[in-house]
C-alpha cells in the first residue's frame, strides 16, 4: 500500500452496537444486516464478528448470500429482495439461503423449490410485499407444498420520523393482518429498533445502526450511544501559504479571506467523499476541525489549516469516524450516511481492528 488513504474498521464497535440493539429489544432475536458490503465495512468480516450472536444475516441479492455463505458462515442467511428467477431460487435452494417472498412470482419459484422462506407484506412502503388480502391465500399454498414459513415481515417507510402517522398505520394494518397466525414477525429496522418499541417482534433486522450511524432525522449516533465503526482517513500530502485573496480549487469557488495555510489530503470522490460536501464540512486533523475549503475533486480535497500550525506532510486526516460523525457530513452533502458508508470506494483499503 502506498497511498495512505483507508478505512479503519473497529469490529468491537460492531458488536457493542449489536449489543445495544439486543438491549433496545430484548425480546427479540437480531438479523444482522450486511448488505452492500457490511455497509462498505466488509460484509464476511462484520458477519464474522457477528457470528454466534445474531440469529441470521441479512442480505439484497442471491450473489450476496453465496459471497457470505463461501466465506463459512453458517447461520441463516435472508435475501432481502428474494430473486427474479428460477435460477435464483435454486442457487438459494443449494446455498441454503432463505428467501423473502413478496410477490406472486416469487412465491411461484419458492412452490418449485420447497425451501423454508419468510414471506413479505406490503404495508404502504409499496416497494415490495404482497397485499395484506392475500396473506392467508400465500400461506395455504405454501402449506400445501410443505414449505415452512419462518417468519412474516414488513418494511417500514417512515420509521426515521418520530411520531409518523404512516408508521402507526403501517404497524396497525400488519398487526391486523397477522393476527392469530401463530407465526414469527419481523418488522424493525434501525430505525424503529431506536425509535418504535412498539415494533419490535420476534425477529428485528437492524443495519445502519450496527456500523454507528444514526437512522434517525434531526438525531446523531452519539444521542443513541452508537460507536461509529468506520473511520475514513486521508493523508496529507501537500502543505502551501496561500494570500488573501487567492483561490483554491476547480471552479475557483473558495477565496481565501486572509493568508491562510491550505492542506491537500489524498482522498476525493473517487474514494466515496462526497463531491457535494461543501466547504465548511469538518474534517479532523491531530485534536482539531479543519474545514472543507474549495471544491471536491476526484482524487484530493483541501482543508483549511490556517489555525493548525503543526500540521505537516504526511499527517492523518480523519474524514468521519469518532470526530467527524458521518451523519453530520452526510447532512451537509445533502445525503445520509448509508450513502456515504456505502460509497467508499473498492480503492480505499479496509483495515480491520479487533
Ligand atoms: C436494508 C434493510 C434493513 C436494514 O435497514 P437499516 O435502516 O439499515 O437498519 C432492514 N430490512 C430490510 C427489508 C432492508 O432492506
Amino acid at each position: 500500500m502506498h497511498r495512505r488513504t483507508l478505512a479503519r474498521i473497529e469490529l468491537s464497535a460492531i458488536q457493542a452496537n449489536f449489543e445495544l440493539a439486543q438491549q433496545l429489544a430484548p425480546g427479540a432475536r437480531n438479523v444482522a444486516v450486511v448488505k452492500a458490503d457490511g455497509y462498505g465495512h466488509g460484509m464476511t468480516q462484520v458477519a464474522e464478528a457477528l457470528s454466534g450472536r445474531a440469529a441470521a444475516f441479512a442480505v439484497a441479492t442471491v450473489d450476496e448470500g453465496m459471497r457470505l455463505r463461501a466465506s463459512g458462515i453458517d447461520e441463516a442467511i435472508l435475501i432481502l429482495e428474494g430473486g427474479s428467477s428460477a435460477d435464483a431460487f435454486a442457487a438459494a435452494s443449494e446455498h441454503c439461503l432463505t428467501m423473502v417472498l413478496s410477490s406472486e412470482q416469487q412465491l411461484e419459484h419458492a412452490l418449485k423449490v420447497r425451501a423454508p422462506v419468510w414471506l413479505k407484506l406490503d404495508t404502504g412502503m409499496h416497494r415490495l410485499g404482497i397485499a395484506p388480502r392475500d396473506l392467508l391465500h400465500a400461506l395455504d399454498s405454501l402449506r400445501a407444498s410443505d414449505i415452512e414459513v419462518q417468519a412474516v415481515c414488513t418494511h417500514l417507510a417512515c420509521a426515521d420520523e418520530p411520531g409518523s402517522a404512516a408508521t402507526l398505520q403501517q404497524l396497525k394494518l400488519f398487526q391486523d393482518a397477522t393476527l392469530g397466525l401463530k407465526l414469527p414477525l419481523s418488522i424493525a429496522n434501525s430505525a424503529a429498533i431506536l425509535a418504535w418499541p412498539q415494533s419490535h417482534a420476534e425477529f428485528n433486522r437492524p443495519g445502519i445502526m450496527l456500523y454507528g450511524a444514526s437512522p434517525l432525522l434531526n438525531s446523531n449516533a452519539a444521542d443513541a450511544k452508537l460507536v461509529p465503526a468506520m473511520t475514513f482517513l486521508g493523508e496529507i500530502i501537500a502543505v502551501r501559504s496561500i494570500a488573501a485573496g487567492e483561490s483554491v480549487g476547480y471552479g475557483a469557488r473558495w477565496t481565501a479571506q486572509r493568508n491562510s495555510q491550505i492542506a491537500t489530503v489524498a482522498a476525493g470522490y473517487a474514494d466515496g467523499y462526497p463531491r457535494h460536501a461543501p466547504c465548511g464540512t469538518p474534517t479532523f486533523v491531530h485534536d482539531a476541525v479543519a474545514p472543507l475549503v474549495g471544491t471536491v475533486s476526484m482524487d484530493m480535497i483541501t482543508i483549511d489549516v490556517t489555525d493548525l500550525p503543526g500540521t505537516r506532510i504526511g499527517d492523518a486526516v480523519e474524514l468521519w469516524g469518532r470526530n467527524v460523525s458521518v451523519d453530520d457530513v452526510a447532512v451537509r452533502a445533502g445525503t445520509i450516511g448509508y450513502e456515504l458508508l456505502t460509497g467508499v470506494s473498492a480503492r480505499v483499503p479496509r483495515i480491520f481492528n479487533a
